[in-house]
C-alpha cells in the first residue's frame, strides 16, 4: 500500500539524542526526541487522508507538479490515472455513511495493492482517488488500469452480512514534454477520459490513443532532438 507507514519515519530508526554538552541525567535530549518524533507523526497527518490512510489532494498536487517537472527535464513519461467509484451516492443512500465509508477503505485498500511502491494513491476527493505513476509510458499504465478495475470489480466488500458490489471508472492520460504544458493540464485530460468512462457506460478504463512510432510528427521529432541531443544512428 502507498499510504505511508508511520513506522518508517526517520526518527523512528534514529538513536536517542544525547546532551551535546556530554552533561548526565539532561533533560532536554529526551525531549528533543519526542519533539522530533511529533514532527515526523504531524509530518505525516498533513499529507495523508485520514479516512483512508492514502495520501491527500495536498500532497497529490505536490506530487504531481515534483513528477511533472522531473518528466519535462529528462523526458520520461508521467503517467495519472483518475478513478472514480460508480453510482456511489446509492450505496450511502441504500446501506448508510458509514458503510459508504468502509466502502472508501476498501477501494483505496485495493487500489493501492494492484501498484507498485513507487507509484502514489492519493484520495483526490469524495469517492474520487488517483494515482501517479512516475516514469511510466501510456502502454504501461493501461494494464495498471485495467487491473485495478477488474480487482475492484471481482472484490465485493463484505460488510455487517452485506455483499457490495462496486465498480470503478478510470481516464488514464501521459505527461511528455512534447504533449503537454502544466500537471494542470495532465490532471484535465485524465479528467476528460474519465468523463468519457462514465458516458460510454461505466466500470470501464478510457485513454488517449497509445502513439505508434510514425504518428510523432517533425515538431516532436524536433523537441525530443533539443532534450536528448541527436540520435547517433540517424542517417544524413
Ligand atoms: P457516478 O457513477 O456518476 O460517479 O455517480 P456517483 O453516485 O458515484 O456520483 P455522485 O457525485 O452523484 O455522488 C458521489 C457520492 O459520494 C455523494 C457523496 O455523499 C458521497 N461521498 C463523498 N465523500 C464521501 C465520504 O467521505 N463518505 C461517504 N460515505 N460518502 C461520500
Ligand atoms: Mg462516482
Ligand atoms: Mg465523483
Amino acid at each position: 500500500m502507498t499510504a505511508v507507514d508511520p513506522s518508517a519515519t526517520a526518527s523512528a530508526q534514529l538513536p536517542r539524542t544525547t546532551c551535546p554538552v556530554g552533561v548526565l541525567l539532561c533533560p532536554f535530549p529526551d525531549a528533543m526526541t519526542d519533539l522530533q518524533q511529533e514532527l515526523d507523526h504531524l509530518r505525516l497527518q498533513v499529507r495523508t487522508d485520514a479516512l483512508t490512510g492514502v495520501s491527500n489532494y495536498r500532497f497529490f498536487i505536490d506530487a504531481l507538479e515534483q513528477e511533472v517537472e522531473r518528466s519535462s527535464r529528462n523526458g520520461r513519461p508521467t503517467s495519472l490515472l483518475m478513478i472514480d467509484i460508480d453510482h456511489f451516492k446509492q450505496v450511502n443512500d441504500i446501506h448508510g455513511h458509514e458503510v459508504g465509508n468502509q466502502a472508501l477503505i476498501h477501494v483505496a485498500a485495493l487500489i493501492s495493492a494492484q501498484v507498485r511502491k513507487l507509484d502514489i494513491v492519493c484520495r483526490y476527493g469524495g469517492e474520487e482517488f488517483a494515482v501517479i505513476l512516475p516514469e511510466t509510458e501510456l502502454y504501461s499504465a493501461i494494464p495498471v488500469g485495467e487491473r485495478i478495475r477488474l480487482t475492484l470489480a471481482g472484490t465485493p466488500l463484505q460488510q455487517d452480512g452485506v455483499l457490495l458490489e462496486l465498480t470503478v471508472s478510470l481516464g488514464l492520460a501521459t505527461y511528455l514534454p512534447y504533449s503537454l504544458s502544466s500537471a494542470t493540464e495532465l490532471i484535465s485530460q485524465a479528467d476528460q477520459y474519465l468523463y468519457e468512462a462514465k458516458k460510454n457506460g461505466r466500470n470501464r478504463l478510457c485513454h488517449t490513443d497509445v502513439p505508434q512510432p510514425e504518428s510523432i510528427s517533425n515538431e516532436e521529432k524536433q523537441t525530443l532532438i533539443k532534450l536528448f541531443g541527436r540520435d547517433s544512428n540517424a542517417k544524413d
